[in-house]
C-alpha cells in the first residue's frame, strides 16, 4: 500500500529525511516514535503531500511521485494522494465557524462534489460511530479537546480514506481526554484500516501496533514488533529513548 524508496527531504541545509525505506502492507497498523526533532512528522507531511521529496520516491496505493517527477506529474499525485489519505493533527484545526455537522460534510461536499444529503448521511454515520452524533449541531469552542479530535477523526474519515495518518493525536489533550480518542482509533485498528501513528502513547502502541518503528535524526533506526520494541529495544538509541519514557 505504501513504498517509500530512499526518501529524502531537506530544510535549507538541514538534512531531515536522510534516505528512508518504508512499505507499508494494507491493512498494518505501523505506530511511530522517535525523539523530539527526529522528523516524524515530515515523514508524515511527505505521504500525504504537504511536503515535496528531495530525493527519492513515494507510492501510495496506485499514486507514486517523487524528487524526479515534474510539476505537472507531482501536482496530479498529490491532489490524488490527498483524498485517499486522511490526516489528524495534534490541533484539531476544526473550523471554529462551522458546526460539528458542517466541519464532517465540508470536504465531501466541496473536493468530492458529494450531494448534501448524501454528505450528511455519511457525516451522522461517521459522528456516531465517534459517539458524537448528539454535538452536531454544536460549535467546536464548546467541545472538549477529546471531542474535538473525535470530530477531526470523522471529519477525516468523511473522505472514505485507504490510509489514515495521525501526528500525536493526543499530544494536546488533558490527560483524562485521551482515552476516548485512542478508543475511536482503536476500533478504527480493529475495522482493518491501514494507520500510520506518531504517538508517545507506548500503551496503545503496544496493544494496537502491528510494527513499531523508531526513528532518531531522520533515520529509521530500528523496527519490529511492539513486543520485542518495548521489551529488548536493540539499539542504544532506543533503549536510551525508552528509559526516558518511562
Ligand atoms: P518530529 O515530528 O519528529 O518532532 P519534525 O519532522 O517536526 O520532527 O522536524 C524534524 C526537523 O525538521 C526539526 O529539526 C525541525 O525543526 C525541522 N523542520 C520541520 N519542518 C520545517 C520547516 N517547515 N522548515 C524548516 N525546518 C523544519
Ligand atoms: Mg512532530
Amino acid at each position: 500500500m505504501i513504498n517509500v524508496r530512499e526518501l529524502k527531504k531537506q530544510f535549507g541545509s538541514q538534512v531531515v529525511l536522510k534516505n528512508i525505506e518504508l512499505s507499508v502492507s494494507e491493512g498494518e497498523i505501523v505506530v511511530l516514535v522517535g525523539p523530539s526533532g527526529s522528523g516524524k512528522s515530515t515523514l508524515l507531511r511527505c505521504l500525504n503531500g504537504l511536503e515535496s521529496p528531495d530525493g527519492g520516491s513515494i507510492t501510495v496505493g496506485s499514486i507514486n511521485w517523487g524528487a524526479a517527477s515534474s510539476k505537472k506529474e507531482k501536482k496530479q499525485a498529490l491532489v490524488e494522494v490527498r483524498s485517499h489519505t486522511g490526516m489528524v493533527f495534534q490541533h484539531f484545526n476544526l473550523f471554529p465557524h462551522m458546526t460539528v455537522l458542517e466541519n464532517v460534510i465540508e470536504a465531501p461536499r466541496t473536493v468530492k462534489g458529494m450531494s448534501r444529503d448524501e454528505a450528511v448521511r455519511l457525516a451522522e454515520e461517521l459522528l456516531k460511530k465517534v459517539g458524537l452524533l448528539d454535538k452536531k449541531d454544536e460549535h467546536p469552542s464548546r467541545l472538549s479537546g477529546g471531542q474535538q479530535q473525535r470530530v477531526a477523526i470523522a471529519r477525516a474519515l468523511a473522505m472514505q480514506p485507504d490510509l489514515m495518518l495521525f501526528d500525536e493525536p493526543t499530544s494536546a489533550l488533558d490527560p483524562e481526554l485521551v482515552g476516548e480518542v485512542l478508543k475511536v482509533m482503536k476500533s478504527l485498528a480493529e475495522e482493518g484500516m491501514t494507520m500510520i501513528v506518531v504517538t508517545h502513547e507506548m500503551k496503545f502502541a503496544r496493544e494496537v501496533a502491528d510494527r513499531v518503528i523508531f526513528m532518531s535524526d531522520g533515520v529509521i533506526v530500528e523496527e519490529s514488533d511492539p513486543e520485542s520494541f518495548f521489551t529488548s529495544p536493540k539499539t542504544e538509541r532506543a533503549q536510551r529513548f525508552l528509559r526516558q519514557l518511562a
